[in-house]
């Protein structure tokens, strides 16, 4: 049986993917409620403020390539757009959506329990003023780098000088950008050294008297290759976005590089030599992305880039310890996240920066005055804590999810993950999923990527309406089916057999050591294909009544 909900549907989350959740749902005439338990539009550009803080997209294929209004009328100011003009980019995109209306703020979700009986959710906010809301579908665009993870230092709270997680950055109370602090004169610590730690370094060595870096596991860097953003470039962008589209939608991951397709060993070493030193030196990821066909998958010609990728580092970090300390000893180059910099390894080079080898002396814990290793107390005014989140399930762990008969989304998790798509899990009927786990959208530039999700999902519920379905569930066997899918794509790249959040590996939450299929990487074509036949075969796998 089923009873009236409060709204058809219900958005978790205002950041790109969400609002598009919403803005689509809306314009097919779903009562929709997007809920925020932030209190602004924005997602990860609202929280992630840090100095520093821009994006390793080409500003022109980051966003939405949907509408056509904001492709011509916005115009970037920088190749690579830096924090506060990306989220000036949502907050116009909202407006154009007029989209804030459908919206609450300050709505943390911390419940979404499925009634049977009725074929509905009651979600549940963490601000005791806000009264449950009931829904028919739930979209869940939670994001899969949303939820912020401090390290498990002990006596972390003792210190008496101000500490700052990266994602939790003070926010400037009258911009889009961060809270202007001083720290001109201040000693200040860096923990971190993935994407953000990379942007905060470079950024906080030009800031703060005295830097030290905490180094724990260096990853491989490189150049961003950043500029302004000419006029021209920007015209030419405008008139061809079409062919900016294709090219992200045939690439692996949604950005505009695409692999030779040849392998490393087959080209003359000279011509392989003189291609690295030409993607090395190009723009945002064409080292990771659009390098020889078999780096990613062949340890040795992984090996031959990750050398080539060393000897940068020893070239320009000047001395020659800090520079083997920056070389990543555990992973070949590309099986993590690549950070991209701009003159990162010439901050080792100054004066006021210092390096603390973790690995040969760790943290046994924070004082009130600094950070206490096994051999010195290193005292600081500020800490600020680079470690990443909690990263792709996270988002959902922390919001008690209940399917049918009551059981919880976390302890199904818990016993693996099984997706359909990444986009639903057996169990939860009309609970969908964006950007989580196994999506094709998280190994992905995401806001491309999860335009291809939404769609998807929002043609489905095109079709919803109007066949009168109310109910939608994937089969057991299709998750499985899928899930396998996943893990054997994975098991092909290097990334797969690293330990990293792509692989659900966290050192500082317990029972995170061992590694798990999260992540579909099968690239943007082949998700796109998979999506395709399943619609065009009558949503198979799917149990809709
Ligand atoms: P991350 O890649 O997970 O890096 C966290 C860092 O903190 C790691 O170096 C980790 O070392 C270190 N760490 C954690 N706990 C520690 C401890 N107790 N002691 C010492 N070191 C500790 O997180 P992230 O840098 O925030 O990046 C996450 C993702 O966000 C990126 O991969 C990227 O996808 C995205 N991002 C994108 C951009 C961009 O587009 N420009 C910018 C920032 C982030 P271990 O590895 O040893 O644990």
């Amino acid at each position: 049986m089923t009873k009236e909900a409060d709204f058809d549907a219900v958005v978790i989350g205002a950041g790109l993917t969400g609002l598009y959740q919403t803005y689509r749902l809306r314009e097919m005439g779903y009562r929709v409620l997007g809920v925020e338990g932030g209190d602004n539009i924005g997602g990860v550009w609202h929280y992630n403020r840090y100095p520093g803080a821009r994006i390793d997209s080409e500003s022109e294929v980051y966003g939405y390539f949907w509408n056509e209004q904001l492709m011509q009328e916005w115009n970037w100011s920088e190749r690579f757009a830096a924090q506060p003009e990306v989220l000036s980019y949502i907050h116009r995109a909202a407006e154009i959506m007029d989209i804030r209306k459908d919206y609450i703020f300050n709505a943390r979700v911390n419940k979404a329990v499925y009634d049977d009986d009725a074929n509905l959710y009651k979600l549940e906010f963490q601000q005791p003023d806000r009264a449950p809301v009931t829904a028919r579908f739930v979209f869940s665009a939670l994001g899969p780098l949303s939820a912020p993870q401090m390290p498990n230092i002990p006596s972390i709270n003792t210190f008496k000088g101000d500490s700052y997680h990266t994602a939790n950055w003070p926010r400037d109370p009258n911009g889009v950008g961060p809270a202007k602090l001083d720290f001109s004169n201040k000693r200040v610590a860096v923990i971190g050294l993935g994407s953000t730690g990379v942007q905060m370094i470079q950024e906080m060595g030009k800031q703060a008297k005295q830097l030290t870096v905490f180094l724990r596991s260096p990853n491989w860097c490189t150049p961003l290759g950043n500029g302004p953003m000419e006029p021209e470039r920007m015209d030419y962008i405008k008139s061809h976005y079409n062919e900016f589209t294709a090219k992200c939608d045939a690439s692996l991951a949604g950005f505009p590089h695409e692999f030779i397709l040849k392998n490393l060993f087959d080209v003359p070493q000279e011509e392989r030599d003189a291609k690295l030193e030409e993607l090395y030196k190009g723009p945002g990821f064409s080292l990771w992305l659009a390098a020889y066909q078999d780096v990613l998958s062949d340890p040795a010609a992984n090996k031959y880039v990750s050398d080539f990728v060393a000897e940068k580092i020893r070239e320009r970090v000047k001395d020659p310890r800090i520079a083997e300390l920056l070389i990543p000893k555990d992973h070949g180059f590309g099986m993590k996240r690549v950070p991209l910099e701009t003159n990162y390894y010439e901050v080792y080079n100054q004066e006021n920066v210092s390096v603390v080898d973790l690995n040969t002396t760790p943290i046994t814990r924070i004082t009130p005055d600094g950070i206490q290793t096994t051999d010195a107390l290193h005292e600081f005014d500020v800490i600020i804590y680079a470690t990443g989140f909690d990263a792709v399930k996270g988002s959902w762990n922390r919001i008690d999810i209940r399917g049918t008969g009551g059981v919880a989304l976390e302890d199904e998790w818990n016993k693996g993950v099984k997706t359909y798509m990444g986009m639903q899990c057996p169990g939860f009927p009309n609970f969908f999923m964006l950007v989580g786990p196994q999506s094709g959208a998280t190994f992905c530039n995401i806001p491309r990527c999860s335009a291809l999700a939404v769609d998807w999902l929002s043609e489905m519920m095109a079709h919803a309406k109007n066949t009168d379905i109310q109910r939608i569930e994937p089969e057991v066997a299709a998750a499985e089916g899928y899930t396998l899918y996943c893990s054997k794509l994975m098991g092909k790249l290097l990334l797969g057999q690293t330990n990293s959040w792509f692989t659900g590996i966290n050192k500082n939450i317990e029972g995170r050591d061992k590694r798990e299929v999260l992540l579909f990487v099968g690239g943007n074509p082949r998700f796109r294909e998979y999506c395709d036949d399943v619609r065009d075969n009558s949503y198979k796998g799917f149990i809709m009544s």
